[in-house]
């Protein structure tokens, strides 16, 4: 265990201008308050504090993430408050150790909701300093390299949460090598099995790699140094938990992995880092579609780099990743390298620092998106832990994303009113349905439409959290206007059979707010969603307004269930579904349309109409296209209901005689009445005719149409 004057003067030694008094005075505190607490492994419980704080000297961050590392189980596990804490060390220091306490507290285990409660004050604490994350990293770590001395139990629990969560957000803030260990020491403890394995195969095969990392490393070396170019050159070995990740992914065994060593060259300039990659494909064969220049579009995290993949002198592949020093301190110490190079002392992040941290303030924003927790976590975890791809707006501006993200995301990204006119794409000037997946370099430009509005395969596009709380949000509130524009007709068309007048009640206040109160909603237009959603039924209402009609006084409110757009439409009339569900439901009335004819099996989609139930249209009709799309309801065929439906066919054929019998014969051999049949010769020397008859499903329709198709003389068969 580190003594106070050997931690102070770890700060001193990359911070000389400290007052490293005040980590004298954190650690005398934090020891004093720990004293007589043990560890699980039976030492003295401040070793863990003070191991966390040498952790955030490695990182060289401010004394006051110092002292904060020290304190930051003091506020939980001893007597003392957050008063006492703040008169000692200021506010700095205790708003510090009051978000790691509140860190601490999480409990992934715990209900979604109550998770996504505490998901959110993370963010909030994060997005307010970001120095509370990284001695929560830092403190995660010392207790990932300690969880031997836990149970079985909570050795699992713990090692999930570091690989799911902590490890990705040491990533995201740019701590890649604490992402490596968080996972590797995870791994240990997730897949033992996997682990025995990988730790097996490496250790076996450390003095080949050792040998050829040297080979590597001396001819760079040489050759750089040759052309100009002093540069340090290192090998490394990849994480244990990368390797076995690839070896899942390719279903391949350790020897089959070759690159699972990375060179590091450090150059002077950017200049060189360019000439140095030159160098390098000289040598030695490049990778195919293997390049990537973190230099010109630096990672989310800041990262900057040049990647290569090469033939090595012995043909094996490996990894070339150039930098230059400044580039090498933000890949060594993420966030904690721009404070330094800044060289502020204490303070959070200004805004210029907190740039690259944009995500954090996105999902700020997007939260109150979410009415559901389970949702806000899944999208959390969806923006938290994927890869980016870079894209660019049509003025150049450069954007970043999760890999997997569509237009509908590039377009809420930017601004909620491109997202939610958006009715089109053009990625790199070609259009691209919605659903596209974007990816590196893509030039995006959005189609708009006033028209346009959310629809749900929406979501099945978009995976940024903003973009899905938008959508949502949007969906709700359609929902919303369509189910009170249903509510009113059903209850309009139930009130008028009974010779009510809606409209008399709708301006009788009184009369309308004693039915408010009667079925315990909030007023009219909840009323009417009530009855859209199906939780009121219309006859009710009927019955609560002329009570004396029925025995045994009004009816008891029903039961107000969680809204279940299933319930739609409960029984409106007596007549039957005539084959048509509208979200599992048949209870309602149907109207099919003239204009199209829609036969089961046709793509359908259903309009609200007042008065008159749901009309059916083909999806492809022409009027499906003009009517009201805030009227639209999707709706499905019942596969268990058999009905039959008119259908007209035009049959074009040569006019000539006999034609018209085989036609006919046709129709007869499929088991189908005609009903009506109109035959017209033209000038031309063909015939049309049209057939009506009543017809089963579009498997049948097509059948006859096909037969006769196949008939001599037969020109063109047509659904009217
Ligand atoms: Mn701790």
């Amino acid at each position: 265990m580190l003594t106070a004057q050997e931690l102070a003067s770890k700060v001193s030694a990359y911070q000389p201008l400290a007052d490293v008094e005040f980590v004298h005075r954190a650690y005398a505190f934090a020891e004093r308050a720990h004293t007589g607490q043990l560890r699980k492994s039976g030492d003295p419980y401040f070793v863990h504090p003070v191991s966390v704080a040498a952790i955030v000297t490695e990182l060289r961050l401010d004394v006051a993430s110092v002292c904060a590392a020290l304190l930051h189980d003091v506020l939980e596990d001893c007597s003392v408050s957050e008063r006492d804490l703040e008169a000692e060390f200021g506010p700095e220091v205790t708003f510090l150790v009051d978000g790691v306490t509140k860190l601490n507290q999480i409990d992934f285990r715990s209900k979604q909701d109550r998770v996504a409660e505490s998901f959110r004050k993370m963010v909030g604490a994060m997005s307010r300093d970001i120095r509370v994350l990284v001695v929560k990293l830092c403190d995660r770590l010392d207790n990932m390299r300690t969880l031997e001395h836990m149970s079985l139990d909570g050795q699992e629990r713990i090692a999930r949460e570091t690989m799911d969560i902590y490890a990705p957000l040491a990533n995201r803030l740019g701590l890649s090598n604490f992402r490596n260990e968080l996972q590797d020491l995870s791994f240990r403890y997730l897949q033992p099995e996997g682990f025995a394995t990988v730790s097996h195969a490496v250790e076996k095969d450390e003095p080949r790699r050792q040998a050829a990392s040297a080979k590597v490393c001396r001819l760079l070396t040489n050759k750089l140094s040759e052309q100009g170019f002093p540069a340090q050159v290192s090998g490394r070995q990849k994480g244990l938990y990368s390797i076995w990740r690839k070896m899942q992914d390719r279903q391949c065994g350790y020897e089959q992995i070759y690159d699972h060593s990375a060179f590091r060259v450090v150059v002077e300039s950017v200049a060189d880092c360019y000439a140095t990659l030159g160098v390098v494909h000289s040598m030695w064969t490049p990778v195919p579609g293997r390049f990537k220049d973190y230099i010109a579009l630096p990672k989310p995290n800041m990262y900057q780099a040049l990647h290569t993949t090469v033939f090595g002198p012995d043909r094996q592949r490996i990894e070339v990743q150039t930098r230059t020093r400044e580039m090498h301190q933000v890949a060594e110490y993420g966030i904690a390298a721009h404070w330094r190079f800044r060289e502020k002392i204490g303070g959070g992040i200004d805004a210029k620092d907190a740039a690259p941290f944009a995500w954090l303030r996105q999902l700020m924003d997007s939260q109150s998106e979410f009415t559901d927790p389970a949702e806000f976590l899944e999208s959390l975890k969806g923006d938290l832990f994927q890869d980016e791809v870079f894209v660019f707006t049509p003025k150049g501006d450069l954007r970043t994303f999760v890999r997997g993200s569509t237009p509908i995301d590039f377009a809420f990204g930017i601004h909620t009113n491109l997202g939610t006119r958006c009715s089109g794409a053009r990625v790199n000037g070609s259009v691209v349905p919605l659903g596209y997946k974007l990816r590196n370099g893509d030039l995006v430009e959005i189609v708009t439409s006033n028209e346009q509005q959310p629809v749900k395969e929406w979501l099945d596009w978009a995976v940024t959290s903003r973009a899905r709380g938008r959508i949502r949000t949007h969906l709700r509130q359609l929902q919303r206007e369509r189910s009170i524009k249903l509510g009113r007709e059903l209850l309009e068309r139930e009130l008028h059979a009974a010779g009510i007048s809606f409209a008399r009640l709708e301006k009788n206040a009184r009369e309308l707010a004693e039915l408010c109160a009667h079925f315990g909603v909030k007023g009219g237009d909840e009323l009417f969603v009530g009855v859209g959603y199906g939780r009121i039924k219309p006859q009710q209402i009927v019955e609560a307004l002329s009570p004396k009609q029925h025995e045994g006084g009004p009816t008891p409110p029903p039961s107000i269930r969680e809204g279940r757009i299933e319930a739609f439409v409960r029984k409106v009339t007596g007549k039957s579904s005539q084959g048509i569900l509208l979200n599992g439901t048949d209870d309602m009335l149907v109207r099919y349309t003239k204009c199209c004819n829609p036969l089961p099996g046709d793509d359908i989609v259903g309009f609200l109409t007042r008065g008159r139930g749901i009309t059916v249209h083909r999806r492809n009709c022409e009027k499906a296209f003009t009517s009201d799309p805030g009227r639209r309801v999707e709706v499905k065929w019942d596969a268990k209901a058999k009905i039959n439906r008119p259908v007209r066919l035009t049959v074009t054929t040569a006019n000539r005689p006999g034609i018209l019998a085989t036609v006919g014969s046709t129709f007869h051999a499929e088991g189908i009445n005609i009903s009506e049949a109109t035959c017209r010769a033209s000038d031309d020397g063909r015939a049309t005719n049209t057939f009506t008859f009543l017809c089963g499903d579009v498997t049948q329709l097509k059948g006859v149409m096909r037969r006769l198709q196949k008939i001599d003389g037969v020109v063109e068969v047509e659904r009217a």
